[in-house]
């Protein structure tokens, strides 16, 4: 290793370390610290170093004959770089290499680390290797250790000198950091920017790093290097320790530092979701498709209760021909949402997903212009522009205006498909259960019901425009949007209608001797009533662009038989809002410098409330809305790209949905 680090500094005036024993712990007596955790050093390093590098299945799915990196600040005993090398033994492929950098400003002498290891029994033979060949003289340490059965090679390079000095000067890459040495209030020479930049300047995309601590300058100094900041529970009495990966600013997944990926782990592979809607139903399927246990719960009596509870929902795929980030979701969207109604077929009825086709009116110029383009933009199996003549054939009543087909829509049955999603033997569905607040605790989050207490590190909320009601999401700009649908007794001449039509508002195919027409909109209403005023809008609205059918369900004669008032969740930009949720108070402060310059280049990843994320404001479309969003959160949350329905998602799009988006609007605009 030495021939190998040309720059490294003369190290001839080593000091070593100052060691107090109390007990038979080392204590440095220039530092004031412990070496180890009194309760337990093996234990600590396991749960710091170790689990919160993702070691254990890190080493497993080593490719045989390459080479893991490990650096580490701080050398101290030695006792981490055993306890990984232990780990590397028992789960690394054979023919593969370990490579420990560590770096030791004040090293212990050979007798010191003899005395300070023996009490770790169950180290002792890889110990003794290490310490026969352990010497201390001018320079840096280089130790190799070959096992010869398994092919497994170790190799142990211990740069001498202060960190800040040595770190910028290796050659490798790291794939997982140590950052040890004593805590930034008995050391502060050691936790500077010198030493962050040394981090970011020596990691890849696939890096990581684990800390003891969680204190402020070292969190704020990693997010500024780059790396993501999570905080997950401490060992022992340590409330806290920090965990992250690297996020390069080129390489990023998404191209702005305050959407960087949530860097959560969970492998109790457990999840809750706080609301049985679809937008909560398709995340939980998504995440039990996973191998992942689900809670479902849900104020109400039964599922869907609420926006999701409507009779007759249409797949509505409203494009534009501009590709917006919001037509391209919703492409995505519908095209999953397709796939995943196949997927339940079998489950779903026949009086509840009917694949009758959609077609949408273009009622003025403008629409029309629109529906030509994006006919030649798209293949016809997904739409296509017809003519008055063609669409009155396939509708089965006259028709006065060209537009859209979309052959594979139709519509379905809300609440059946969210029962069919929460049907899997991995959800469980808990009802009437009101969640009143979530609170992070040391082992993840802890939901406090009307009932028992949840826990599970991993929570999802989708409870539409009440999620802000949570403190920790009462920053997104989630709006209720009242709507009423009607029924309409169907007769003999009202159905023939044979798929659904849609322009401002909708009818679908009769369905049990009636249709359902929709919607109205109607801002800042709270009214929950069925309204005999709302019943003749939609009415009103099939009179005026497809008075064949209003005619056909008696005119000024139809029969209401029924209606349902709901209230979608809406977002200002009409996309919804899907990922992660930060905390609050970093965002703003560590992005506060755009306020002044919003093209300033801010290197900071966001800090994340460990384990929380969001699905709500898919406003009228989350038919075909909530299913993508539950498959992205999954895949966020497990790692798993692939389901067995399969999906790409552009980063552009997943900014375009981060809940975070508006925050950092808010902040250019100088509005927060
Ligand atoms: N990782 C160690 C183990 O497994 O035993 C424990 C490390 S101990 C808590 C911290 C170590 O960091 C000490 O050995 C100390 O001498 C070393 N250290 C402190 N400041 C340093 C610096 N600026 N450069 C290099 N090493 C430093």
């Amino acid at each position: 290793m030495s021939n190998r680090q040309p720059n490294l500094p003369d190290p001839r005036h080593t000091l070593t370390a100052d060691i107090q024993w109390e007990n038979g712990l080392p204590i440095s007596t220039r530092f004031n610290d412990v070496y180890f955790s009194r309760a337990s050093g093996i234990a600590e390093t396991r749960h710091v170093f170790l689990e919160h590098n993702h070691l254990p299945r890190r080493f497993r799915e080593l490719v045989p004959g390459t080479t893991f990196t490990i650096g580490e600040t701080g050398f101290g005993t030695g006792l981490n770089f055993l306890c990984a090398w232990q780990l590397f033994l028992e789960n690394a492929p054979d023919n593969s290499s370990l490579v420990f950098i560590s770096t030791e400003k004040y090293p212990l002498q050979q007798d010191d680390l003899q005395k300070a290891l023996s009490v770790f029994e169950e180290l002792t033979p890889l110990a003794n290797r290490m310490i026969s060949a352990y010497q201390l003289s001018e320079g840096n340490i280089d130790l190799q250790f070959s096992h010869s059965a398994s092919g497994k090679h170790v190799s142990l390079h211990i740069l001498i000198g202060d960190v800040l000095d040595t770190l910028p000067h290796i050659n490798e890459k790291v794939d997982a950091w140590f950052l040890d040495g004593f805590a930034p209030a008995k050391n502060p020479d050691m936790w500077q920017p010198k030493l962050f930049q040394a981090l970011k300047a020596k990691s890849h995309e696939q890096s990581t790093y684990a800390t003891f601590t969680a204190a402020r300058l070292v969190r704020d100094g990693m997010a500024e290097a780059g790396f993501s900041v999570t905080k997950q529970p401490g060992f022992g009495r340590k409330r806290d320790m920090i965990a992250g990966r690297f996020v390069p600013s080129s390489g990023l997944p998404v191209s702005k530092p305050w959407f960087a990926p949530a860097d959560h782990r969970n492998p109790e592979k457990t999840a809750i979701v706080v609301g049985g809607g679809l937008a909560g139903c398709s995340t939980a399927s998504s995440l039990a498709r996973r191998g992942w246990q689900v809670n479902i719960v849900e104020q109400h009596q039964a599922l869907a209760s609420e926006a999701s509870g409507n009779p007759q929902g249409v797949l509505y795929a409203k494009l534009s021909a501009d590709n917006t980030p919001l037509s391209q979701f919703i492409l995505k969207g519908y095209q999953f949402t397709l796939d995943t109604l196949k997927a339940l077929e079998v489950e779903l009825e026949v009086e509840q997903w009917q694949q009758c086709g959609v077609i949408q009116l273009a009622i003025d110029a403008k629409t029309d212009q629109r529906y030509q383009a994006l006919d030649n933009q798209h293949p016809n199996a997904l739409l296509q522009y017809l003519t008055e003549a063609q669409l009155s054939d396939i509708a089965g009543l006259g028709i006065r205006y060209p537009g859209l087909y979309f052959p594979q829509a139709g519509w379905v049955h809300p609440p059946a498909l969210c029962h069919a999603l929460a049907d899997h033997p991995n959800i469980r569905v808990m009802t009437n259960t009101v969640v009143n607040n979530i609170e992070h605790v040391e082992q993840g989050w802890l939901i406090k019901t009307n009932g028992d207490k949840l826990h599970s590190k991993t929570v999802i909320i989708a409870q539409g425009a009440a999620s802000p009601q949570l403190s920790q999401l009462n920053y997104l700009p989630l709006k209720a949007i009242r709507g009423q649908i009607t029924q309409a007794k169907a007769t003999t001449e009202s159905e023939k209608l044979a798929s659904c039509v849609c322009a401002e508002g909708y009818i679908t195919p009769a369905v049990d001797g009636y249709h359902t027409l929709g919607a109205t909109f109607s801002f800042n209403d709270k009214g929950t009533e069925v309204r005999e005023a709302d019943h003749l809008e939609n009415l009103a609205m099939q009179a005026g662009y497809f008075p064949a059918m209003y005619q056909a369900l008696g005119g000024t004669d139809a029969q209401v038989t029924g209606g349902r008032t709901g209230f979608r969740c809406t977002t200002p930009d009409y996309l919804p809002m899907v990922g992660p949720i930060v905390d609050l108070k970093h965002f703003v402060a560590a992005y506060a410098p755009l306020r002044k310059n919003s093209k300033l280049t801010i290197d900071a990843c966001p800090e994340y409330l460990d384990g929380l994320y969001v699905t709500a404001g898919h406003g009228s479309r989350g038919i075909i809305s909530c299913p993508v969003a539950g498959e992205i959160l999954a895949t966020m949350i497990t790692g798993v790209p692939d389901s067995t329905l399969g999906l790409s998602m552009p980063a552009k799009l997943l900014e375009a949905i981060h809940p975070s988006r508006f925050l950092i609007r808010d902040l250019i605009r100088n509005k927060i």
